[in-house]
């Protein structure tokens, strides 16, 4: 059996390494040129009953380890004032600790054999063969046959319409980004409010957050409830406009926007239904985000390397039978897919809601 695994996010690299671990073959095939092709920004806390259960199903626990951002569990909230409403340092307990998604990718990618990945293989699309099967044709790449086709790629998933023909929405929430260098010498007064880990500015309607990385370095975000139309009329190079949609927030919170040193980013939010589901079609599923895209409070990148090592662990342990290990990993899959998808609309109300920043800080505090 080979496991044909479209995409190499971290949930089809950690399907690939869970199987390669117990004899399984498994190719992916990732749209981007190398492993270098695109920056991947941002540092993700990797949770205790997830996404840490997955890497440690690959064998990687102190791989991993080794790549912890010591001191980032640490989670400031304000308001837009400034004034500090909770200050957790971080514990060390290591529930949630934070590592570079990069970092993280790189280690999964090392994992596997030469040859694994097939980079420059983008999905055009897939199609059921009459007899069985499926063919999955590239973008500049001969098609291949596979009887175990899994899309691991992501929101705009070319596996899934083989399943569902739900596709994302926009959710009316956008994450507007951006990176400060060198802060200790040349923002020290915005390192003193972000402190050594998140920091989270709420009110009613936006949120201004900001998470220390390591080597110096500011990971700045904006989350707006805008209309698309709004958020595309945005000139993502007027610091200053930015900073004006906060006028009456604290002038050092405001400076998270107009001491950003290179362009912003938009991140339209899309999703998929909550609680989406779909009939068992033979020999193709999903994981991560072309599975069950929501809202992302924390939980979709634990999620897709959850997804990846539950399958692997399904497939492990029904040799010989690929459609019972794939119903049994659909049926848990839709369950806790769609409590988390729940949960990131309740978190996400507490961040940009009318109870902001009073209800995120309940949240915390009991
Ligand atoms: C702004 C923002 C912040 C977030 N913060 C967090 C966080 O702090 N913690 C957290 O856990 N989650 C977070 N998430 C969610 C997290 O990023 C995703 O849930 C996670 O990356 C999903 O992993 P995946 O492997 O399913 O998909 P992806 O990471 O999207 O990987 C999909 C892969 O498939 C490839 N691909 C796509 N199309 C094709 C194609 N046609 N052919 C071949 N390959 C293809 C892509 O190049 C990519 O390598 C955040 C999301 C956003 C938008």
């Amino acid at each position: 059996m080979t496991v044909t695994i479209i995409g190499a996010g971290l949930g089809g690299l950690v399907l690939a390494r869970v199987l390669h671990v117990h004899g399984i073959e498994a190719v992916v095939h990732e749209a981007e040129a190398s492993p270098g092709a695109r920056a991947q920004g941002g540092q993700l806390d990797i949770h205790d009953h997830d996404g840490q259960v997955a890497l440690a199903a690959a064998g990687l626990t102190s791989e991993f380890r080794s790549l912890i951002h010591e001191g980032a569990e640490a989670m400031r909230v304000v308001d837009r004032e400034g004034t500090v409403l909770l200050d957790e340092p971080d514990d060390g307990a290591g529930r949630r600790p934070e590592v570079l998604r990069g970092e993280l990718r790189r280690m999964l990618i090392d994992s596997l054999p030469a040859g694994a990945i097939r980079w420059g293989h983008k999905v055009d699309g897939a199609r059921r063969l009459p007899g069985g099967g499926f063919e999955v044709r590239f973008a500049g790449a001969p098609s291949i046959r596979t009887d175990l086709l899994v899309g691991a790629d992501g929101a705009w998933s070319r596996v899934r319409p083989l399943l569902t023909a739900a596709r994302p929405v926009y959710s009316g929430n956008t994450i507007i980004d951006g990176y400060l260098y060198d802060v200790d010498r040349r923002h020290p007064e915005i390192a003193g409010v972000v402190g050594g880990g998140a920091l989270f500015a709420l009110a009613p309607g936006a949120c201004l957050g900001a998470h220390r990385e390591p080597l110096d370095v500011i990971h700045s975000y904006i989350q707006l409830v805008r209309p698309l139309e709004e958020i595309e009329a945005i000139d993502l190079s007027a610091r200053d406009e930015l900073a004006a949609e906060f006028a009456d927030w604290s002038p050092d919170l405001r400076r998270l926007i107009t001491d950003v040193e290179i362009p912003f980013t938009a991140r339209p939010l899309h999703v998929l239904p909550v609680g989406i589901r779909w009939d068992r079609v033979p020999g193709v599923t999903l994981i991560g985000d072309a599975a069950h895209l929501m809202l992302p409070a924390g939980e979709g990148a634990n999620l897709a390397m959850f997804d990846g090592a539950e399958l692997a662990r399904a497939l492990v342990e029904n040799p010989g039978d690929p459609e019972v290990a794939l119903a049994r990993y659909e049926a848990e899959m839709f369950a806790r897919s769609a409590e988390s998808a729940r949960e990131a609309e309740r978190a996400i109300e507490l961040v940009v809601g009318e109870s902001a920043p009073h209800g995120f800080v309940a949240m915390f505090t009991g």
